[in-house]
C-alpha cells in the first residue's frame, strides 16, 4: 500500500519516509491506508517549514480583508462536503455518523469565527498621550506556525489554530495524529482548492520524530499542540525551551454533580450522553458522576437504565449510539482498569467487557461501564480511562463535591446539574476548571470563547478559538510617535 502523501507548498507530494504506520478502521480492523513514520520525516518537516517560511513576507503583507477571503469560500466547501467528511471520521477514528457530523459543524465555526479577524486584530490607538505624541498598538504576524493534533477529532482540532494564524498573517503546518491522518488529507484536497499562495499551508504526516522535528526548528515561531498531558507537558517544555510560543492543551478526568433537585430525565440523558459519547473519547466527556445527596439511588437506577440501552456498534450503522474505542491497544487498556478498579472493591453495575457485536467481532468495542463504590484510593479515581466508563460516586454535599474536584490533576471541565441558581453561582465560581457546564453535559466553547483547561489540562497562557487566538497568532508592537506642532508650519 502506497503511504500517504504530504501537502508542501502548493502540491501533494510524496515523503521521504519510505516506512509508514496502516491505518485501520477499529470497528472492524479493515486496513484503510498507511502513514509515513520514522525518521525520515524530519526531511519533510524542512520542506514544509522552508515552504512556510519563503511564503511569510508575501501573505503577511497582503492586507487581512483579503487573508480571509479563502475562508468564506472554505465553509461552502466544508458544507459541501459534510457528509463525505464526516464519513472518513467515522472510519478512521470509530465515532458514529452523526458525531462525526457534528465535529464538522464545530469545523466550520470556526472557518466562520476567523472571517471576523478584520475586526477583531484592529489597533489600539490614543492620541495625545503627551503634548503632540500619540501612541498605538499594532498587531503583527509571529512567522510559521505548527500544530500536533490528537486522534479523536481528527477534522476540527487544527481548525482551532490555523484559520486563525493565517488570517492574523501567519503560514502554517499541520501535523495530524498518525492514527488518523486521512480525514485531514481530505481536507487539504478541499484547501488546496482555494485561492491560498503556494506554502502558505502546509500538511506533514508522523509521529515523535516529525513533532521533534517542528519543536527545535528554528524558523517556527509558534506551536499550538492537543493531546495527552504528558506529551502536552513535553511540548510545552520542549518547544519554550528552544524559544517558541506554546499553546499545550492536555488530558482530562472530567467530574458531573448531580444535585437532587436536578431534573431526572434531563439529567440522565445528558449524564449518559457526556459519558458515553464518541465512546468517552473526548476531552471534555465526564467520566466522574457524584450524586449529591438522598436522591443518589433514584438518579442510580435511572442513569443505569439509560446506560443499558445504548446501542454499540459500527459508526455508520443507523440506530448505534456508540462505536469503538480507537486501538486494540487501547481496548485492552480500559478492560484492564475495569478490571482492577473490579478487583479493587468497584461493583459493576454495569460491566461492557467484551460485547458481542454482529458482523464486528474484531472491532475494538466496549459496551457502557458502570462502576460504583470505587474505593477513594483506587488508581481509577485519578486516572484519565478515555473510554466508555462511568465512575459513580455519592457524596453528601455540594461542598464535598467541589472540594473533591478541586483536588484533581485535571482542571478541563467540570458540571452541575441543579434546580438551584444559588448552587450553580457557588459551583462556577468556587470548581478549579476552565470549561464549566451548568445543566450542561459536555461545556464544549463555541468558537467565538477561548477553549479553556486548566492545571494539567493546559499548558501555556492563551488557549484556542476566538480572541485568545488572534493573541496567541499575533505579537504586539507599541509605536510612539512625536509630531510637534511647529512642524505644521513648514507645509
Ligand atoms: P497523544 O498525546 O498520544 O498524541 C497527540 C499528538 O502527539 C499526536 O499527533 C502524536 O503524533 C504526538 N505524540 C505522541 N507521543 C509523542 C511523543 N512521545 N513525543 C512527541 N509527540 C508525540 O494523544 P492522543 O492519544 O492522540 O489523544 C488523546 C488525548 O488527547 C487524551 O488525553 C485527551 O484528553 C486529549 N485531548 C485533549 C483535548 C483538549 O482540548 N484538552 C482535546 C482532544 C484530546
Amino acid at each position: 500500500m502506497e503511504l500517504l502523501n504530504n501537502f508542501i507548498n502548493g502540491a501533494w507530494t510524496k515523503s521521504q519516509e519510505t516506512e509508514g504506520l496502516e491505518v485501520i478502521n477499529p470497528a472492524n480492523q479493515v486496513v484503510l491506508g498507511k502513514v509515513p513514520v520514522g525518521r525520515a520525516t524530519t526531511k519533510d518537516v524542512d520542506a514544509a517549514v522552508n515552504a512556510a517560511a519563503t511564503a511569510f513576507p508575501g501573505w503577511s503583507n497582503t492586507p487581512v480583508m483579503e487573508r480571509v477571503q479563502p475562508f468564506y469560500q472554505l465553509k461552502l466547501l466544508l458544507e459541501q462536503h459534510k457528509r463525505e467528511l464526516a464519513e472518513t471520521i467515522t472510519l478512521e477514528c470509530g465515532k458514529t455518523l452523526s458525531e462525526s457530523l457534528g465535529e464538522i459543524t464545530r469545523t466550520i465555526e470556526n472557518v466562520e469565527m476567523a472571517c471576523a479577524t478584520p475586526a477583531l486584530i484592529q489597533s489600539e490607538f490614543s492620541e495625545d498621550i503627551a503634548r503632540g505624541i500619540d501612541e498605538f498598538m499594532i498587531r503583527q504576524p509571529v512567522g510559521v506556525c505548527a500544530c500536533i493534533a490528537p486522534f479523536n477529532f481528527p477534522g476540527m482540532v487544527p481548525f482551532w489554530f490555523f484559520p486563525y494564524a493565517l488570517a492574523c498573517g501567519n503560514t502554517y503546518i499541520v501535523k495530524p495524529s498518525e492514527k488518523v491522518p486521512l480525514t485531514m488529507n481530505k481536507m487539504f484536497h478541499i484547501i488546496e482548492q482555494l485561492d491560498l499562495p503556494e506554502g502558505v499551508i502546509n500538511l506533514v504526516h508522523g509521529g515523535k520524530e516529525s513533532v521533534d522535528s517542528l519543536l527545535s526548528h528554528p524558523d517556527v515561531k509558534a506551536i499550538s499542540f492537543v493531546g495527552s498531558s504528558k506529551v502536552a507537558k513535553y511540548v510545552y517544555a520542549t518547544a519554550a525551551a528552544n524559544g517558541k510560543r506554546v499553546q499545550a492543551q492536555g488530558g482530562a478526568k472530567n467530574p458531573i454533580v448531580v444535585l437532587g433537585d436536578a431534573d431526572l430525565e434531563m439529567t440522565t440523558k445528558i449524564v449518559a450522553d457526556s459519558v458515553y459519547g464518541c465512546a468517552g473519547q473526548r476531552c471534555l466527556a465526564a467520566s466522574t458522576i457524584i450524586a449529591v445527596g438522598d436522591s443518589s439511588g433514584t438518579f442510580q437506577e435511572a442513569i443505569k437504565e439509560s446506560a443499558d440501552k445504548r446501542v454499540t456498534g459500527f459508526g455508520l450503522d443507523e440506530g448505534v449510539d456508540m462505536g469503538p474505542v480507537i486501538t486494540p491497544e487501547s481496548r485492552q487498556r480500559i478492560e484492564g482498569l475495569i478490571k482492577k478498579g473490579i478487583d479493587e472493591g468497584a461493583r459493576p453495575l454495569i460491566d461492557g467487557r467484551n460485547p458481542k457485536i454482529s458482523g464486528f467481532a474484531k472491532g475494538n468495542f466496549i459496551a457502557p461501564t458502570i462502576l460504583a463504590d470505587l474505593p477513594m484510593k483506587s488508581e481509577l479515581m485519578r486516572t484519565e480511562i478515555f473510554g466508555p466508563v462511568m465512575n459513580l460516586m455519592h457524596m453528601d454535599s455540594l461542598d464535598e463535591a467541589i472540594k473533591f474536584i478541586n483536588n484533581g490533576q485535571y482542571g478541563n471541565m467540570a458540571a452541575l446539574f441543579t434546580a438551584s441558581g444559588a448552587s450553580a453561582r457557588k459551583f462556577r465560581k468556587e470548581v478549579n476548571s476552565g470549561n464549566v457546564g451548568i445543566n450542561i453535559g459536555v461545556a464544549a466553547p463555541m468558537a467565538q470563547f477561548p477553549f479553556s483547561g486548566w492545571k494539567d489540562s493546559f499548558f501555556g497562557d492563551l488557549h484556542g478559538q476566538g480572541r485568545h487566538a488572534i493573541e496567541f497568532f499575533t505579537q504586539t508592537k507599541v509605536v510612539v510617535e512625536r509630531w510637534p506642532k511647529e512642524w505644521n508650519r513648514k507645509f
